[in-house]
């Protein structure tokens, strides 16, 4: 958390307690959060807060790197504090979105062969099913 704040005061971003509670409110969250998630939970603690604000943290925090959009449904964007390469498994019953680590750059170069001319910086798969929970109910 200290390094997080050290990061954004570094790069001359002013920390308001409603950002640092954004900030908190996202760091180590696996939850995939969409700005309205963040925005009620939020405003449990700071009930004059706006969510042009929230919105406003956020693009300020994508801006600096600190979080990416995870965009499955354009209309919902879902938010990750990861920013290290990682893909998403969703669940097409209930919606949610579980991290996977596994890496698939090597499957890059077989994509690379394909699409000529084409040296690929990143990848983000996301993939979609239904989760156990889901499918348990489904059984039962
Ligand atoms: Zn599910
Ligand atoms: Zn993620």
């Amino acid at each position: 958390m200290e390094a997080i704040i050290e990061k954004y005061k570094k790069s001359g971003v002013k920390l308001t307690p409603q950002r640092l509670a954004i900030i908190k409110f996202l760091e180590g969250n696996t939850s995939h959060p969409t700005a309205d998630d963040i925005f009620k939970s939020i405003k449990k603690d700071y009930p004059t807060i706006s969510f042009a604000t929230v919105y406003n943290t956020l693009e300020m925090l994508k801006t600096n790197n600190g979080l990416v959009e995870v965009t499955i449904n354009p209309e919902r964007k879902h938010y990750d504090p990861n920013v290290e390469t990682h893909h998403h498994a969703i669940c097409k019953s209930c919606g949610l979105i579980v991290d996977i680590f596994t890496d698939f750059s090597k499957a890059l170069g077989v994509v690379e062969d394909e699409v000529s001319g084409f040296v690929f910086s990143g990848n983000h798969i996301n993939f979609y099913g239904r989760c156990g929970d889901c499918t348990s109910e489904r059984d039962s």
